[in-house]
């Protein structure tokens, strides 16, 4: 794979690299203040989910495209860079028109090549970050298979995000974290940035700390963390979100290792 790493990205800086924000944007006030907060802590690149893939027909699906205002809004209103959730040619067009910075393909498109193929499709062309979640089920195969076709459309700034694996009877994780998946895909290509995302791995906020911690000692390079206003009264994903103090607290806990420990 042609890929340019994240150090080359034009706008990481810190170690690891951090995107934090909530699982989905609900209104313009608990975008507003979420990202006010997580500013103040110094968090530079923000997620929020637009279009949100439920399990379950009639849970609370995103708000749709008329949060892209409301994210370019706090874009221009904070200096932050913004990565959304995209799962259809449609997805992409709207997100790219309103200047969304990172896109990331979500667990349950990676597992269906059609769908990779459309998306890398609409980004031909197009030079930003796109991330791609490991599919749902743990097949390395499946998940390089995605990275390559969205290579293969010519996204060099390709990066990997572990939000581990489902699974029938793990009653510790929501997501089974299978650490030997993310690290084969590691050892396939060092070069390839890749993003631990506790969250949906824990499905509760206590274990956050600890997973992120792991990946961090496994030498993944960057964190995605679901960051809420008020978690509990969060659209979805209530009980792993956590508040931008907490988060904070979380990441000022975390232990970096040198490159050379
Ligand atoms: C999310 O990031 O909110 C999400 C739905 O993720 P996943 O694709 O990992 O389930
Ligand atoms: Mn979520």
């Amino acid at each position: 794979m042609d890929t340019i790493h994240l150090n080359e990205w034009g706008f990481v800086s810190n170690k690891p690299f951090v995107i934090a924000g909530p699982c989905s944007v609900e209104t313009p006030q608990q975008l507003d203040a979420t990202v006010g907060q997580l500013v103040e802590k110094g968090i530079q690149v923000i997620r929020g989910g637009v279009w949100k893939p439920r399990t379950r027909p009639n849970s609370f699906e995103g708000v749709g495209e008329i949060a892209l205002p409301w994210i370019k809004d706090v874009k221009q209103k904070y200096g932050v860079k913004f990565a959304t959730e995209v799962a259809t040619p449609y997805h992409v067009e709207k997100a790219l028109k309103f200047g969304m910075d990172i896109l990331w393909v979500g667990a349950r498109s990676t597992v269906n090549p059609f769908t990779v193929q459309e998306i890398a499709n609409a980004l031909k062309g197009v030079d930003i970050p796109v991330l791609v979640k490991n599919p749902v089920n743990p097949d390395v195969a499946l998940w390089i298979g995605a990275l390559e076709r969205l290579n293969q459309a010519g996204i060099k700034k390709l990066g990997a995000i572990h939000r581990g694996f489902s699974n029938f009877n793990d009653h510790t994780y929501r997501n089974s974290p299978l650490w030997q998946i993310p690290l084969e895909l590691k050892t396939r290509y060092p070069y390839l940035p890749l993003i631990n995302d506790p969250s949906h791995i824990c499905g509760k906020r206590d274990l956050i700390q600890m997973i992120a911690q792991m990946a961090l000692d496994l030498d993944m390079e960057g964190l995605i963390i679901e960051s809420h206003i008020r978690p509990d009264e969060a659209w979805s994903d209530a009980a792993q979100q956590v508040t931008p103090d907490a988060l904070n607290v979380l990441l000022s806990q975390l232990h970096v290792p040198s490159p050379s420990a």
